[in-house]
Parts: C-alpha cells; sequence; structure tokens
C-alpha cells in the first residue's frame, strides 16, 4: 500500500489541537512503513496562519473560511467530505473528539466508506485494521476493514503530540470551501465558567468518580486533598449530580489536565475521561475492581476500597 493518508486538523480558539498534532505524527509512523505520503486538511477561520505550524505533513490542504465560524458541523464536513472524494486517501484519520465525531460520522456517510470509531491503533501492513476499545475501554478489539480504504476515529494517546509539532515544511495548498444551503450556523463558543479553582494549573489533583457513591462522601475525599495540598477533580458522572462545578471536570467534555499526581479515587477510566488525563506525570489509581481499565494507564494502582484508602492516607498526613 503506498496511497496517501489523510489527516482532519481541529483547531480551537486559533490553536491546533494537541489531538491533530498526535494524528499527525501517527500518520507518520504509518507512512513510513507504507511508503504514503501525509495530508493534513485544516478547514475554518484562520486556517491559513494555522496551516504554517503543521510541520510533520507533506500537503496542507488549507481551506480558509470565516463562513462557518469557529466550527460549523455541516460546513466543516461537506468540505472535508469532498476532500475525502477528489484525494482518494486510503486511510483518513479523524480525533475522536466531540468535533471529530460530527466529522467523521458525516463524512463515512457522504463517501460511503466504513468508519472505524474508539481506535488505539491503526494498521495498515497487509490489510486495513484497527484496535478499537469497546465497553468503556474494558475490552479491547481487532477490527479488520473491508475494502482499502477508511475512516479512523482515533482516540487521544494514539501517538505523541509532540512528535507531530516536528518535521519539514509541507506544501500549501488552497481548496474550495464553497457550501451552499448551510442549514447550521455557528452561534457562539462557551466557555466553563470561571471563578473556581482552574484544576488544569494543578500539581496535584485528587480525582473522584462514581465509587465516592454519594454527595455526603465527598467530604473525606476533601480532607484528603487538603492534607496533599491537592485540588479537587471528578469524573463527569459526578458534574452530571451536580455534587461539583463542571470546572472540576476532567476528561472529553470537560477538562484536560496534566498535573505532577492525579490520584484518581473510584473511576473506572473510560475512554472519555482518560482523555483528559493520561497525559499527567504520575497516576495513581485506587478501584476494588482489578480490571478497571484506569489501571491500564496508572504508574501505581491499588486494588482496594477508596472508603479504606481515603481516612488511612489522609491520617498519615496529618499524623
Ligand atoms: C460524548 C461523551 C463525553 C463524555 N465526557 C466525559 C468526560 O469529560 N469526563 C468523564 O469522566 N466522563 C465522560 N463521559 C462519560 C464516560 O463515558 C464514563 O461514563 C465516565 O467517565 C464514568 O465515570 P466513573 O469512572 O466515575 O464511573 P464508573 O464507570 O461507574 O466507574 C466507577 C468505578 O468506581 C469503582 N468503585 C466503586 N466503588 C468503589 C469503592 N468503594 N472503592 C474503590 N473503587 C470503587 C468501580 O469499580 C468502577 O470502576 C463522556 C461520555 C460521552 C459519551
Amino acid at each position: 500500500m503506498a496511497e496517501n493518508i489523510l489527516v482532519y486538523v481541529e483547531h480551537l480558539n486559533g490553536e491546533v489541537t494537541d489531538a491533530s498534532f498526535g494524528l499527525i505524527a501517527l500518520a507518520r509512523q504509518l507512512a513510513s512503513v507504507n511508503g504514503a505520503s501525509v495530508e493534513a486538511a485544516i478547514i475554518g477561520g484562520g486556517a491559513h496562519g494555522l496551516a504554517a505550524k503543521l510541520a510533520g505533513a507533506d500537503t496542507i490542504l488549507v481551506g480558509d473560511t470565516d463562513t462557518f465560524g469557529d466550527f460549523n458541523p455541516q460546513g466543516h464536513s461537506e468540505v472535508f467530505a469532498a476532500l475525502v472524494t477528489s484525494r482518494e486517501p486510503a486511510i483518513t484519520l479523524v480525533p475522536y473528539t466531540s468535533v471529530g465525531m460530527d466529522i467523521a460520522s458525516l463524512t463515512a456517510a457522504t463517501c460511503n466508506l466504513p468508519l472505524v470509531s474508539y481506535c488505539l491503533s491503526v494498521d495498515a501492513q497487509d490489510t486495513l485494521s484497527a484496535t478499537c476499545q469497546l465497553y468503556g475501554g474494558k475490552v479491547e478489539v481487532d477490527v479488520e476493514v473491508e475494502g482499502d480504504r477508511a475512516i479512523f476515529a482515533m482516540l487521544a494517546g494514539c501517538a505523541s503530540p509532540d512528535e507531530g509539532r516536528s518535521g519539514g515544511a509541507g506544501v500549501v495548498e488552497s481548496i474550495d470551501v464553497a457550501v451552499p444551503d448551510l442549514g447550521i450556523t455557528f452561534v457562539s463558543l462557551t466557555e466553563p465558567e470561571s471563578g473556581d479553582v482552574d484544576i488544569t494549573t494543578e500539581d496535584i489533583l485528587v480525582a473522584i468518580g462514581r465509587g465516592i457513591e454519594s454527595e455526603d462522601n465527598i467530604e473525606e475525599a476533601q480532607e484528603l486533598a487538603d492534607a496533599l495540598g491537592a485540588a479537587l477533580a471528578a469524573s463527569r458522572p459526578i458534574i452530571d449530580q451536580g455534587w461539583l462545578p463542571k470546572s472540576r471536570q476532567v476528561g472529553k467534555s470537560g477538562l484536560s489536565v496534566k498535573p505532577k499526581v492525579y490520584l484518581a479515587l473510584g473511576i473506572s477510566g473510560a475512554p472519555e475521561h482518560l482523555e483528559g488525563m493520561r497525559d499527567s506525570s504520575t497516576i495513581i489509581a485506587v478501584n476494588s475492581d482489578p480490571q478497571a481499565p484506569i489501571f491500564g494507564v496508572a504508574h501505581y494502582g491499588w486494588v482496594g476500597d477508596i472508603f479504606d484508602f481515603m481516612p488511612e492516607l489522609t491520617a498519615r498526613l496529618e499524623g
């Protein structure tokens, strides 16, 4: 196989996202095995300025337009689908993010191509295949694609964003961005509320998940956080219950954090959660289920009850 690899480049607030740099690094790895070329497509306002940062791609396809606003699923996916049709990449890589989920599924439907989601890795040596997560990361499956072209929606962490930031300058090509009859209009980007602790700048985070069981038990986690000089963070169910503010949510639909220490208490480690914390320097997990996927990313783990762990550690720190 020597066909090209096309990467969808996501950008937000004038910055290319880490997930996109990771995909460029992955595309380079695949290309080095197959002799393929790497193309990166960047669409939307300010795309021309951002193209200069996409060092790892051989060709950068730029659709610079303010018509779509920051993100318009219809506008972006129609332009991208036209590229997938005209460039005929064997492999199309899209980040499995809130934006990427829209792009990948709409493009796959428009181009009538198979879509493989929740991918951890892709292999293209003989046939196209991928390793994907199921059931919140508890199961990994190997998927083989029928045919010689597919779209892969890649989970964060599949390759190093830093690797995707280096390389020679690619050839920049402008692309057509005319999309008639836009049925969706970008209204505004809602930033998370401010005023609370900024968990993205904290060195130590004590993160609680559904294992905390009830709002009344959060005090115990807060006492441990205080003893450690840490801030309290949480998985999404805790926020959905209204037990902590949205500004404490880690993950795909929350914040990405990279503290020195991330202590995960009663968190299973679903892909959407891992996406926001797997780059932490040291991850320590406590979970009563030895099969919990969080242990797959943790540097240290203890299989046990958080209600034994929290008071014991707090007492030792205070003692
Ligand atoms: C589009 C989308 C976006 C999402 N965005 C996010 C996001 O930003 N952040 C996020 O976190 N999730 C997000 N999710 C939800 C995600 O899929 C998971 O449902 C969620 O992360 C699970 O949270 P949890 O680990 O706290 O709960 P669970 O998966 O229920 O895990 C609870 C864990 O606690 C353990 N446990 C229970 N009791 C104890 C005890 N006493 N001691 C020790 N361990 C115990 C259990 O073994 C289990 O592993 C998103 C989902 C979707 C579809």
